[in-house]
């Protein structure tokens, strides 16, 4: 039987957008909730829970512990899409991957999530001594976080390429007397603007030779697509916490 799904974030730009293509799947909109007492069918996310077989979250990071918790008492399946969350909002997603299935991107795109493939591997096989990685993203003006949440996990691709944990190496915003570029640091720069739907490029610098992914998304519908075929993918597995790498098969 084709799965309720419920959309948190509903009345926002990612919330039309799925439920567009909820309906395109052939999937049932449950309905939603927006932020409290700004539309949305449920009064909460616990009674979004309880009327829906799925819940797709594109809400704001805020609202993640309480997420994690509530689904995980209704037992609902939760696909993540939020982005700008804390380590101890990880935590709580972790914990809800406890007893529920729990699929969590910071982007849905299928090219993005090979783009972060293809950035694990050049982080391992391009020496941090000789290459520096730095990171662009530009966004429209709306983004409430930075640097996004695509241009983190490409961070955290490279440094799982170089053996390293991001926030070691990490070095965001440069601005005044900064010094000389460190060995080994992972740039980020964030630029925002119009109604760019979201732009990344990763390049690797050495002294004779630069290296580079791109990534353009034109349209938020890639993201809502993949949040619908992750949906689909993740109702009735058990629980554990997944990403688009085992959707996609990367
Ligand atoms: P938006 O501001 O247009 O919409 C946000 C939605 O969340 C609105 O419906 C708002 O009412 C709701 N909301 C806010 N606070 C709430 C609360 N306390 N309780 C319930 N609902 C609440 O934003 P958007 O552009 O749709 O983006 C939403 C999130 O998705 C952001 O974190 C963004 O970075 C992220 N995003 C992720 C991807 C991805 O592929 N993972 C792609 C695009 C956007």
């Amino acid at each position: 039987m084709n799965p309720r799904i419920g959309i948190a974030g509903i009345t926002g730009r990612m919330g039309q957008a799925l439920v567009q293509e909820v309906a395109a799947a052939g999937a049932v909109v449950a309905g939603g909730i927006g932020r409290p007492g700004r539309g949305g069918d449920f009064p909460d996310i616990s009674a979004l829970a309880a009327a829906c077989d799925i819940v797709i979250d594109f809400t704001q990071a805020s609202t993640v512990a309480g997420h994690a918790a509530a689904l995980a008492a209704a037992k609902t399946p939760w696909v993540l899409g939020t982005t700008g969350f804390s380590g101890a909002d990880e935590a709580a997603i972790a914990a809800a991957a406890q007893k529920i299935p729990v699929l969590a991107a910071a982007n849905f795109s299928p090219g993005v999530n090979l783009v972060l493939a293809l950035a694990e591997r050049l982080g391992a096989a391009l020496p941090a001594a000789s290459y520096d990685a730095e990171i662009l993203e530009m966004h429209h003006r709306q983004k409430v976080d930075a640097p996004s949440g695509t241009a983190l996990a490409l961070g955290r691709a490279v440094a799982a390429g170089r053996g390293v944990t991001l926030e070691n190496v990490m070095k965001s915003g440069r601005d005044g007397q900064t010094g000389p570029r460190a060995t080994g640091e992972i740039g980020f720069a964030a630029l925002r603007g119009g109604q760019i739907v979201g732009s990344h490029e990763l390049t690797f610098t050495a002294a004779a030779e630069q290296i580079g992914l791109t990534h353009h998304a034109f349209d938020r519908r890639v993201f809502a697509m993949g949040a619908v075929r992750a949906a689909l993918w993740l109702h009735g597995r058990p629980p554990g916490f997944y990403t688009m790498r085992d959707v996609l098969g990367l």
